[in-house]
């Protein structure tokens, strides 16, 4: 009999239904105290100087970019196995994305970095795929280099107090990973969450910016600008205004409208609550049956969950298989999925995709990324998973790889042509 198990449906229990309905008979729906308090547990749990919720990563990622004064002609390196977000929101700013390879265990090359700083980058956006956070350590050394840093050319008073290329964290999907001890998102000068509906902790929609600025920054003085920038560059917020502070306010600079309201920030503050303690264990625990299911077979290729610095925060289980092509990868797909598992794959590197082609970006020029894309498949990792679903997903993965590697030995064996 078929399960029907849905790929990544959003965490929705009471507390999360109770704390919607506070936010709703408190009468104050837009950004106030249930932001606060989620900024709060964020800060709580990584550890990070300061955290400012938006309403998405994307539009953190813009306005991160913006406070650093990147614009046209200016460069940004990203990886090309990443969601596009990591890419337009650069692209929003006016500034070229340049696209770098990845290595096997998913993370931007550090040395294909090395190879493409100029004197026009200003920052690098390095991707937790999966919640597997990248060699931060090696990144850190690479942009405190000697030479690399004097080829940094500052053109805005932020750039000139930093005097090197910003290390932005795209932890869309690393809320909770560790490294060397601490939270992960402590490692980059600027560390990006995304608490989409698919996300380890959602939001609906919504976003924060974490600040682990060096010391020559005055980080309240940073975050204070940066929420003004989230609500149009205006001083007063609408929630200071109703407590009776004042109907005058002022509007000091073109900022944006991306503030992420109550409402949506109550679902996730219920979530992050019983994160540590309830559901990333959970997502851990999925993991490593996973792991320890599928490392019994010679095709499987495991994620890197967990090594001697690092830990993932589970938010894929990306699997790879040996020596398929994009097209078996394709078939093996439609077998899983018409047994009721719903599967996906992370990522299409953005080279493939139609703007990024038309911009002149090559999928030849990448690889492992390409080579990465055409063996994976991202399998179902979420709280609400019971033993038999997981059970169920492990043994329709395991027949729909099997079936096909059948299929190519029967056909290398018997030189019948196969019709894939
Ligand atoms: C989801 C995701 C984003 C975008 O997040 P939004 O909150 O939807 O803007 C960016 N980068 C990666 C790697 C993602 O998976």
């Amino acid at each position: 009999m078929n399960m029907i198990i849905p790929f990544s449906p959003p965490f929705i229990d009471d507390e999360v239904v109770e704390e919607v309905l506070h936010t709703l008979y408190s009468k104050w729906i837009t950004t106030g105290p249930k932001v606060a308090a989620l900024e709060q547990e964020i800060v709580k749990l990584t550890s990070c100087a300061s955290a400012i919720c938006v309403n998405s990563w994307t539009s953190g990622a813009i306005l991160m970019l913006k406070w650093f004064g990147i614009k046209e002609g200016d460069e940004v390196i990203v990886p090309a196995y990443t969601y596009s977000a990591t890419a337009l929101c650069v692209l929003h700013c006016g500034a070229t994305p340049v696209m770098i390879d990845v290595d096997e265990d998913f993370c931007i090359s550090v040395e294909a970095i090395r190879k493409a700083i100029t004197s026009k980058t200003k920052a690098i956006i390095a991707v937790d795929i999966a919640g597997w956070p990248c060699d931060y350590d090696a990144l850190n050394a690479l942009i405190n280099e000697p030479e690399i840093a004097a080829l940094f050319n500052a053109t805005s008073v932020k750039q000139g107090l930093l005097n090197r290329i910003l290390m932005i964290s795209d932890a869309a999907h690393s809320l909770g990973s560790r490294y060397g001890g601490e939270a992960a998102a402590k490692r980059s000068d600027v560390t990006i969450f995304s608490f989409h509906a698919v996300k380890n902790i959602t939001t609906a929609e919504g976003g924060c910016i974490c600040l682990n600025l060096p010391e020559q920054f005055d980080i309240t003085a940073e975050s204070r600008y940066l929420k003004m920038y989230t609500l149009n560059g205006q001083t007063k917020d609408a929630f200071s205004k109703a407590q009776g502070s004042g109907w005058r306010y002022d509007i000091l600079f073109q900022g944006l409208k991306i503030n992420m309201p109550d409402i949506c920030a109550a679902v996730g503050l219920a979530q992050i609550r019983k994160y540590e303690t309830e559901l990333l264990p959970l997502r851990k625990q999925i993991a490593l049956l996973y792991s320890e299911r599928f490392k019994q077979h010679d095709w499987a290729i495991l994620p890197p969950l967990m090594d001697e610095k690092r830990e993932s925060s589970y938010h894929l289980y990306p699997l790879r298989i040996k020596n398929i092509t994009e097209a078996q990868r394709d078939l093996i797909i439609d077998d899983i999925v018409i047994t009721g598992v719903s599967v996906n794959v992370h990522f299409i590197p953005m080279p493939m995709l139609t703007y990024f082609k038309s911009l002149g970006y090559q999928m030849k020029d990448y690889p492992i990324a390409y080579h990465q894309y055409a063996c994976e498949i991202s399998l179902p990792i979420y709280p609400q998973l019971t033993a038999e679903e997981i059970a169920y997903v492990i043994s329709s993965v395991i027949s729909a790889v099997e079936k096909q590697l059948d299929v190519v030995t029967e056909s290398s064996t018997s030189n019948t042509v196969v019709n894939v």
